[in-house]
């Protein structure tokens, strides 16, 4: 290579990546053990106590996954990352490394529903508050902080409105609350959007969806931004005071810009225990080559679709970043210039009764609950993933009982949007 930096679609196949040192193999290999032998008795003793980096056991590490971490992070633009076995285990493990029980964090309602009930529910009965915002109104995040906030949630293009979140006025706010930001860039992915650019100090990561691309393996990723000072508050003791299972070590200190991704890895990984298999982080890594390319082809088959919905007479409203008339076109042209995306929603001017023959009538389009598939999908979230949500948070998460939610494909558009007329009919 000459001194030139890479390039994104570049760094997707080879970041991270060489040719296999034992055997010569050019594809990284599955790495199916559990554990690995030690040189001798100091290089074990050193191995445990963190003076040596090295695989000891693939809860906590394994070089398959080691070389998604590298090149998540280097597509991302942070210091280190972690990959973990979806994205929920991703975001349980940031928030075991910064809450305390009776802790509080600021979450926007514009969110996957999945996370909505993981913070409302499972996250709750840990001691984990959170304290919901909405992602349009900055006033309504700087109300929700608190003495005892811990950090702020939001999601780069937000599922399922397809909504994009002015991240750096979230930052600021984040920054002057000395508490860190974090970002879910699952639907955005690095290709459109790079977080930690506009201010956000920790991304997290459903690889399930288009970072691996194919709808075949399940994943999650932790990156930390290496912009945040731990020790600083006194608010963060796991990172910031010494740890009494690694003989009194202060990870920040110890680690500093890569302190964060380490303690997820050394706590929350070897104690909590989401490790990502071996095969599905290879199966992730093949994805991830072509991730420029797919982003690029979802993103233009989703905006001709979606300016087909706009035009038809039976649809009522289409919400999609991309149309030059959408509330948040100007957000896409900041923070995603090379497209909105492929997640979308729209409604019938049938209402629900509509929405739910469109949903049953799809013949190449699949009706199933998913986004970031080669395959283009459909659901309707009122039924299905939002489905534990009152009326009120259904229409505060963008998903009221007449929104139907697409996830365009990369097939031929023609195709897709044929489909979609038939159903419409
Ligand atoms: C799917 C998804 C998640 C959860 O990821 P899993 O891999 O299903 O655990 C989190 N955030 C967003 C935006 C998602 O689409």
């Amino acid at each position: 290579m000459t001194d030139q930096p890479p390039g994104f679609d570049t760094l997707a196949i080879h970041a991270g990546a060489a040719p296999d040192p034992s055997t010569g193999a050019r594809v990284t290999p599955i790495y199916q053990t559990t554990a690995y032998v030690f040189n001798d008795v100091k290089h074990a003793a050193d191995l445990f106590a963190l003076r040596a980096f090295g695989n000891i056991y693939t809860r906590i590490m394994n070089p398959t996954q080691g070389v998604l971490e590298a090149k998540i992070a280097a597509l991302e633009g942070g210091t280190a990352a972690l990959a973990l076995a979806s994205g929920h285990a991703a975001q349980m493990v940031v928030f075991h490394t910064i809450m305390q029980p009776g802790d509080e964090f600021v979450a926007v309602r514009q969110l996957y529903g999945g996370s909505i009930n993981q913070f409302n529910h499972s996250f709750k009965s840990f001691g984990w508050h959170v304290v919901w915002a909405d992602a349009e109104d900055m006033n309504s995040i700087e109300k929700a902080l608190s003495p005892k906030t811990k950090a702020i949630f939001i999601e780069s293009i937000a599922n399922p409105g397809g909504l994009v979140t002015d991240i750096a006025a979230v930052a600021k706010i984040a920054k002057r609350a000395g508490v860190p930001l974090i970002v879910d860039n699952t639907l955005a992915t690095p290709y459109l959007c790079k977080p930690i650019e506009h201010g956000a100090n920790i991304v997290v990561h459903s690889l399930t969806k288009f970072m691996g691309g194919h709808g075949n393996s399940m994943g999650g990723a932790i990156v930390d931004g290496g912009n945040f000072d731990w020790a600083k508050s006194g608010k963060y003791p796991l990172l910031s005071e010494p740890n009494d299972s690694y003989h009194g070590m202060k990870f920040y200190e110890t680690f500093g810009g890569m302190a964060f991704a380490i303690t997820c890895r050394v706590l929350g990984l070897r104690d909590l225990g989401p490790a990502i298999s071996p095969q599905n982080a290879f199966y992730i890594l093949t994805g991830m080559e072509t991730l420029g390319l797919r982003m690029q082809r979802h993103c233009d088959n989703a905006l001709k679709v979606a300016e087909w919905l706009s035009q038809n007479p039976k649809v009522a409203w289409v919400t999609y970043a991309g149309l030059p008339g959408d509330a948040h076109h100007a957000l896409h042209k900041k923070y995603a210039p090379k497209g909105a995306g492929a997640v979308f929603t729209f409604g019938l001017k049938g209402g629900y009764e509509a929405g739910v023959k469109v949903v049953s009538s799809v013949k190449l389009l699949s009706h199933l609950a998913n986004v970031g598939d080669t395959r283009s999908l459909i659901i309707h979230p009122a039924s299905t993933t939002h489905s534990q949500l009152t009326p009120d948070q259904l229409k505060k998460a963008g998903a009221g009982p007449d929104v139907v939610r697409l996830s365009i494909g990369i097939e031929d558009v023609a195709d897709i949007i044929a489909d979609l007329d038939q159903a419409i009919g």
